[in-house]
């Protein structure tokens, strides 16, 4: 009988047996424990364990642990709570992850571009006030991260008209995208986008890497989205900036404590729109069906698709 999988999480009982049918459904040959019903004979003998938010000691007790499933595509708590000596990580990588994203950019571009914000405002003030219209064509928008999501959001992006720069930590070369790296092309792109849209993983790198004079290097009336992780913003020098009415909107999905607590000054700042982490939830179904296909190709190859890369924290 092969071992069995663990399935580790930190998710209500509720949304853990959810996951559980659906990962049994798209893996039927397969024994999928949740741990805390594991033997210590099961945990002994695990070689995968498909996780959510897990309890490390959880994830150290599995002592023959081959490799790591993470359901989510953002693994900065996991690589840090893991620790260096965890087996090899796999994250989520999901196309239909990715056209979600894709879709939720899209939809606040347009929301930014067609004037949304200022036409609520002047809505709530009983003023008729038409803005002059701003064709895609003439706007450009700065996608930070060019990975799984901001490639997407960029071909998205690009189909509607809009004119589309893109940084990552290596050189890359994209027929319609103008692409940066470096210091100097965060300069670059920071200077000369209407709209900039936050997609990169959180790591020591970008921790803290929208600051004050990054921020004021943007265009004045320029906008900008975070769908990745709050902590790569510093929120105060946001907020000064957005103060200062240097930047004209930020649309916020993600906080570096969430829920948002109640007394952060971006609930009601008139420059902010709040979202609950919604940008692009996971669709359970497709990243069970993803999770499958990685298991069934190890189990058959002994091949991994890639890893998280610690020294590189993403
Ligand atoms: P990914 O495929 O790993 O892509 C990351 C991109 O960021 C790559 O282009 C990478 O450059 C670039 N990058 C990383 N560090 C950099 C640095 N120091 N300087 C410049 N560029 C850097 O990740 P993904 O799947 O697109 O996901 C991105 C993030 O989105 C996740 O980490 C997660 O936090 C967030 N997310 C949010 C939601 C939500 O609902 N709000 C949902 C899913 C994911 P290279 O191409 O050179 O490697």
């Amino acid at each position: 009988m092969i071992p069995p999988l663990a399935f580790v999480t930190r998710l209500d009982v509720e949304e853990e047996t959810i996951w559980l049918e659906i990962l049994r459904r798209a893996m039927p040959d397969e024994r999928i424990l949740p741990f805390r019903d594991m033997t210590e004979e099961e945990r002994r003998l695990a070689e995968i364990a498909i996780v959510a938010n897990p309890d490390p000691a959880d994830v150290a007790a599995l002592s023959g642990l081959s490799w790591i499933h993470s359901l989510w595509a953002g693994v900065e708590r996991l690589v840090l709570e893991l620790g260096s000596t965890a087996p090899p990580i796999v994250r989520l990588v999901d196309p239909e992850l990715s056209r979600v994203m894709g879709e939720a950019v899209l939809a606040w571009t347009y929301y930014l571009q067609r004037d949304m914000p200022a036409y609520r405002a002047s809505q709530a003030e009983g003023r008729w006030a038409p803005r002059e219209y701003r064709h895609p064509s003439e706007m450009s928008v700065g996608l930070l991260g060019l990975g799984a999501l901001g490639m997407e959001a960029g071909r998205r992006l690009t189909e509607a008209g809009f004119r589309v720069q893109g940084w990552s930590r290596s050189p890359k070369a994209l027929p319609d995208i103008v692409t940066l790296s470096g210091e100097e092309g965060l300069d670059s792109l920071l200077s000369t986008s209407d709209i900039i849209v936050c997609l990169l993983p959180l790591t020591t790198d970008t921790r803290g890497l929208l600051t004050v004079d990054r921020l004021m290097r943007m265009p004045q009336g320029a906008s900008l989205i975070n769908f990745a992780r709050g902590a790569i913003i510093v929120a105060d020098d946001l907020i000064r900036v957005l103060d200062r009415g240097h930047l004209d909107h930020a649309v916020l999905d993600v906080f570096e404590k969430e829920p948002l607590d109640q007394a952060s000054p971006f609930w009601s700042h008139p420059r902010v729109t709040v979202l609950p982490h919604v940008s692009a939830p996971t669709t359970p179904s497709s990243a069970a069906r993803i999770v499958a296909g990685n298991i069934a190709t190890w189990r058959r190859t002994g091949a991994l698709p890639q890893t998280v890369d610690r020294s590189r924290g993403y």
